[in-house]
């Protein structure tokens, strides 16, 4: 396991959030997983109260990890780590370090936390993560999802002496609006795999290497038109597919821009700009 820990103006002198005291957290929560292939990221921001993490269970490459959403744009700021691998896996975690301990969170999947210090946060968001890791890349804890995510990090924890004490509660959008967002974007993801299913699967079904056509894209259109050719398929559930355009890059595309190269020659009429809410080119478990 590499980890890398990116810190904020202001934050670089702070005892509390030392180097050495985050990388034994990871240490010990990834005890007894194999961590081979992963590199985690820690970001400290100088923000009140950003906390995002997520585990990307699909291979990264240097070429991909700046691709991010709007609201990790400070991925760009800091740039990436030093001797990125090839290939790897990636958990990224992000904090608003402006925030005293203890204190009480409240997770999008409804746990409320009791975190003695930010360690115990990081020990909880690192575990949840990780679960997801074990889960697709090692094969363990078939068919869980976030809430043993959750309930495994929180054993982690406890184990390994960063305790939390955690209630379940019902959550109300009103009070944590991150949750109502990241459930909001769950049931869009859900809802556009329903709609596009037929040509998802077509798309998906095509080999590696097969030529496609970009019909639309979230940033200045420049891609639009533009030929791409697929690198992979991404895992299942995802709207979007590996693709690397002419110029070398490497994309996580969303596949309704998407169409097959032979397909488009059929199609000829330009493909109406889309209405739907605009997808990140990047992919985010
Ligand atoms: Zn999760």
């Amino acid at each position: 396991m590499r980890v890398h820990v990116f810190k904020g103006r202001g934050l670089k002198s702070c005892r509390t959030h030392d180097d050495a005291a985050i990388r034994r957290t990871l240490r010990v929560i990834a005890a007894g997983s194999d961590t081979r292939e992963l590199t985690v990221v820690v970001y400290l921001l100088n923000r009140k109260s950003f906390w995002e993490a997520h585990a990307y269970t699909d291979h990264v490459t240097p070429a991909v990890f700046q691709h991010t959403g709007p609201s990790w744009n400070f991925v760009k700021r800091f740039g990436p780590p030093p001797g990125l691998r090839p290939r790897f896996r990636l958990i990224r975690m992000a904090f608003g370090m402006q925030q005293t301990f203890p204190r009480w969170v409240t997770d999008v999947y409804g746990w409320k936390l009791r975190c003695e210090s930010f360690l115990n946060l990081l020990a909880y968001t690192f575990g949840h993560e990780l679960h997801h890791y074990r889960r697709y890349v090692l094969g363990l804890h078939p068919g869980q999802g976030e809430q043993a995510a959750c309930r495994w990090a929180i054993q982690m924890a406890n184990q390994t002496g960063y305790g939390l004490e955690a209630i379940r509660v019902k959550i109300d959008p009103a009070t944590v609006p991150r949750c109502a967002e990241a459930l909001r974007r769950k049931k869009w993801i859900s809802a556009l795999c329903v709609k596009h299913k037929d040509h998802f699967e077509l798309l998906r079904s095509l080999p590696d290497g097969a030529p496609l056509i970009i019909t639309h894209d979230s940033g200045k259109s420049r891609h639009v038109g533009m030929p791409a050719f697929k690198i992979r398929n991404l895992k299942k559930g995802s709207y979007r597919m590996s693709v690397r355009t002419p110029d070398g890059k490497e994309w996580f595309w969303p596949m309704q821009w998407l169409l097959p190269a032979t397909l488009r020659e059929v199609t000829a009429a330009p493909v109406k700009k889309s209405r739907e809410r605009t997808g990140f080119l990047f992919a985010v478990k």
